[in-house]
């Protein structure tokens, strides 16, 4: 199997993560028959720079005629004072548009080795593995109308939450076979009682589970979702959910397991290209010394492999590697407790460390 990845590195630490994304692709994707042909392309900042826009037309020709992109992470304060539609943020933004991905996938597993540095005890945490499904195209953040004004002399905001039927079929379809890949659970998660827009989600939903017989839906209030997931977590196997709900809840189910380096995303659509891309950010607090956290951007190229490439037991490979990097007592310096004294190794090194475990 031959297959085109267009690799979008970014900016900050987004190069740095990459490479060794990239690299760890290369040496697996081989193993599993899966020939994989890159081309990287600039996107935010790095492409303002060179090209005035956060991402030019060509950029998006070449995604769409890939099989998977690989994204690294955009933004840093060089491009701060930008108007906001040239910030380096529109790039990212468009390129999800102009892919039509609107499933967002957050895995959020606890790898035993950092169960430690949860805010959680370690009995709560113990044995996590749960996946967001976010709906990332629609809802509050893009219904119209939308604005500010002043009217009778005084300032009105306005967003609007629209949802149609197509929209909440085609993502809990995303949700339904994941699950199937799974435990078999899907939670859908909403505000029946008070919203228009779940009531249909909750409909809806409901109709779609009858194409999958062999998964158990469950209902649940966002605001109960929401404590559930601190106090009773290892309860969910996928969770579904309206845009600003997915917002909220996935860094909260990603942030009880422990650090943001550790986070990978797929965003899927359609087209049958996926995105993938750490869920940090460009974090030019640390850029080009080295010490960024890989293992992001690494777990996201699994996801690639997963879900663009269907090479299950690639994807299996990167994870035990990654697991067994971190059992080993190997820690990038965003892994340490506080307090804990330990040596660390930079994101080159990490990079080396799994390419090790996988015997290249
Ligand atoms: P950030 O995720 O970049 O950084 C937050 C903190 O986490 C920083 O202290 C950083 O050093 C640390 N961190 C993040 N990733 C790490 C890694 N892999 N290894 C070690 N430490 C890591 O968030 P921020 O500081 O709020 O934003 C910085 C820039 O990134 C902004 O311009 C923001 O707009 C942009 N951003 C981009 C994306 C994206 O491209 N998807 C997402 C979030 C933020």
């Amino acid at each position: 199997m031959e297959a085109q990845i267009v690799v979008l590195a970014g900016d900050g630490i987004g190069p740095e993560v990459t490479r060794e994304a990239r690299r760890v692709l290369e040496v697996v994707a081989v193993r599993h028959d899966c020939k994989l042909v890159f081309e990287e392309h600039l996107i935010g900042g790095a492409s303002i720079d060179v090209h005035g826009t956060p991402l030019r037309d060509e950029v998006v020709a070449r995604a769409r005629a890939s099989r998977a992109v690989l994204l690294g992470a955009v933004g840093g304060t060089r491009w701060d004072e930008l108007p906001v539609d040239r910030r380096p943020e529109k790039g990212l933004l468009r390129i999800r548009k102009e892919l039509g991905l609107y499933a967002n996938l957050r895995p959020a597993a606890v790898f035993p080795a950092l169960a430690q540095a949860s805010s959680l005890r370690a009995e709560i945490i113990d044995g996590i593995d749960m996946l967001v499904v976010r709906e990332l195209t629609g809802g509050l953040y893009f219904g119209e109308p939308r604005g500010i004004e002043v009217r009778n002399g005084c300032r009105e905001a306005r967003n609007t939450l629209v949802y149609d039927e197509h929209e909440i079929a085609r993502i809990a379809r995303v949700a339904f076979i994941a699950a199937r890949g799974r435990r078999r659970h899907l939670t859908h998660v909403h505000k029946a009682n008070v919203l228009e827009t779940s009531q249909l989600w909750m409909q809806v939903v409901e109709e779609v589970a009858r194409d999958y017989p062999d998964v158990t839906l469950a209902h649940q209030l966002v605001d109960s979702c929401a404590m559930l997931l601190v106090r009773d977590p290892r309860r969910f196997d996928v969770i579904v959910t309206e845009n600003l709900f997915g917002d909220i809840l996935s860094d909260e189910a990603a942030m009880i397991t422990g650090s943001l380096g550790m986070l990978p995303s797929a965003s899927l659509g359609d087209g049958g290209i996926g995105l993938y891309e750490p869920v940090h950010g460009s974090a030019p607090d640390i850029a080009g010394q080295d010490v960024a956290n890989p293992l992001a951007a690494i777990l996201s190229a699994a996801m690639l492999l997963e879900h663009s490439l269907d090479a299950i037991a690639a994807a299996a490979e990167i994870r035990e590697a990654v697991t067994a990097v971190l059992a080993a007592g190997h820690r990038t310096q965003d892994l340490l407790l506080p307090g804990e004294q330990r040596p660390t190794v930079g994101c080159r090194a990490m990079g080396d460390l799994v390419l090790a475990q996988l015997g290249a």
